[in-house]
């Protein structure tokens, strides 16, 4: 990644030195945990700058604090499945930073989840946090557990499980976990119910994502897929572009894929594609989002059944084949690395012109790389994606004010936010000479503020 700075050339390299054998440490402190080495990568590359002009932040030791976490909790879920058979799962919840706030990030349930999934997500989740201009900390927790093909009372019984540990460790000012992968409102209700009883108190701030009639906040569910758009669509105007009879891509059909497609549809885009962890669908006039909810929302099946419903689109088994398709602008709404350079080739070759990232750092190092090269719009998931935890927030302060929003004030409040984000990317990246770089401009505006937090309050 190019980062400019009219400072001495000399200093510059005693910086990126520093930063090289920092992360040097990370490696082998980290050893094997690939995707949190790439997440502390994509930030302290793009952090030399901020050191230079900094200090302070050497001196106090920020670098060595920030990728070690406050608290790493690991911890058995046994769980009884509808035959009568004993399960153990691992649970994990990462309290990474608490400068600015109480710990705030997702819980996600897939059996890809370990310590590094979650390391980089709550890594991810400080500085996404601190970009929403809301005064909440980082974190992230999860399991390896797989809700696919588990009955309803199996999923209450592993929730009920995976909190009775988890709620020793959370609490409206200390941790407020959220949903994420395989964790939606359904598993929000059967770990609040949970966290309720073990309490014997009614603390609604512990958790976001709750259901409308029991403190959850309107315009939630739609928060992270509005957000990105709403993200990106700052990104065009910025050009002169705008969503309006633009051609979208989105991967992934669940909560940030959908509503990203319905707030894309809205503003006037013609959304062709969308996937799950099967494969993908290419429905060329345009796709009917109402049959993907129906089939995903409400039946939990697989997107391959659309084309039954819809016979003029088709289906491709595998995912890796939906950033084939033209397009002018692609929202990676999936999973991590799902985008690589490869992908990011064929997409450019067809003449994208923007690519918003829904989901937690779904682009490899080397796609970012070619979309900043070759000047496409390129909105980092810690930015584009923040509308979720900020309307989270928005959650937690109804809770404790006692008080419910409207679904205007809600999004309007969204709205605000993801400009503001999208102002202060812009900003940081010009004045730390990456003029238009977002990556860069997401990572050091979100790390600065935690960074003064954490002189301010000393060596803890
Ligand atoms: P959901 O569980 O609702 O949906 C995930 C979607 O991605 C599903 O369509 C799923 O397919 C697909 N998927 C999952 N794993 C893979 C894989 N390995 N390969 C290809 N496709 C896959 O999750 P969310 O929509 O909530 O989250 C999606 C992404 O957005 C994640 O990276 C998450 O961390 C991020 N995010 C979510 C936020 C939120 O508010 N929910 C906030 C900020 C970021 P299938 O149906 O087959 O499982």
């Amino acid at each position: 990644m190019k980062v400019i700075e009219k400072v001495d050339e000399t200093q510059i390299q005693i910086v990126k030195d520093y930063v090289n054998h920092k992360f040097k440490i990370v490696e082998e402190r980290n050893a094997g945990e690939l995707e949190f080495q790439q997440a502390v990568k994509e930030v302290f590359d793009s952090l030399v700058p901020v050191l230079v002009k900094n200090p302070v932040y050497i001196k106090q030791g920020i670098l060595e604090r920030i990728v070690e976490p406050e608290r790493l909790i690991h911890f058995r879920v046994p769980w009884v499945d509808d035959e009568g058979n004993v399960k153990v799962n691992r649970g994990f919840r990462v309290q990474f930073n608490s400068a600015i706030g109480p710990y705030k990030g997702g819980l996600r349930f897939h059996p890809s989840v370990n310590a590094s999934i979650i390391k980089f997500l709550g890594f991810e989740q400080i500085l996404k946090n601190s970009l929403t201009g809301q005064p909440i900390g980082g974190g992230k927790g999860g399991s390896d557990f797989d809700p696919k093909g588990k009955s309803d009372l199996e999923i209450m019984r592993f929730c009920q499980s995976f909190m009775t540990e988890l709620s020793k460790h959370i609490g409206p000012d200390t941790d407020v976990p959220a949903g994420d992968i395989g964790v939606g409102a359904r598993e929000i209700g059967y770990m609040f119910g949970q966290y309720k009883k073990l309490r014997g108190a009614y603390e609604a701030g512990v958790l976001t994502g709750k259901g409308i009639n029991y403190g959850g906040s309107l315009g939630r569910t739609e928060a992270t897929g509005y957000g990105l758009v709403y993200f990106v669509d700052e990104m065009l105007k910025g050009k002169g572009l705008s969503f309006n009879n633009n051609t979208v891509v989105i991967s992934g059909s669940g909560n940030v894929s959908i509503y990203a497609m319905q707030k894309a549809i809205q503003l006037g885009a013609k959304v062709v594609a969308c996937s799950d962890s099967s494969g993908y669908i290419y429905h060329k006039s345009g796709i009917n989002l109402d049959t993907v909810k129906q089939l995903k929302e409400v039946e939990s099946k697989r997107i391959s059944e659309y084309v039954a419903i819809h016979p003029d689109a088709i289906y491709v088994e595998g995912c890796a084949g939906i950033w084939s398709l033209p397009c002018d602008i692609a929202l990676p709404c999936a999973t991590q690395n799902e985008l690589d350079k490869e992908a990011a080739n064929l997409l450019l070759s067809n003449g994208v012109k923007a690519v918003g990232e829904g989901a937690n750092m779904p682009s490899t190092q080397e796609a970012i790389d070619l979309f900043i090269d070759q000047g496409v719009l390129f909105g980092p998931a810690k930015a584009a994606n923040a509308g979720g935890v900020s309307v989270s927030a928005l959650e937690m302060a109804q809770n404790s004010a006692r008080l419910a929003w409207t679904a205007q004030e809600v999004d309007t409040k969204l709205q605000e936010i993801m400009k503001n984000i999208y102002r202060e990317c812009v900003k940081s990246s010009e004045e730390y000479g990456a003029p238009g770089n977002l990556v860069v401009g997401a990572n050091i505006a979100g790390f600065v503020k935690v960074a003064d937090a954490m002189v301010s309050q000393g060596v803890v």
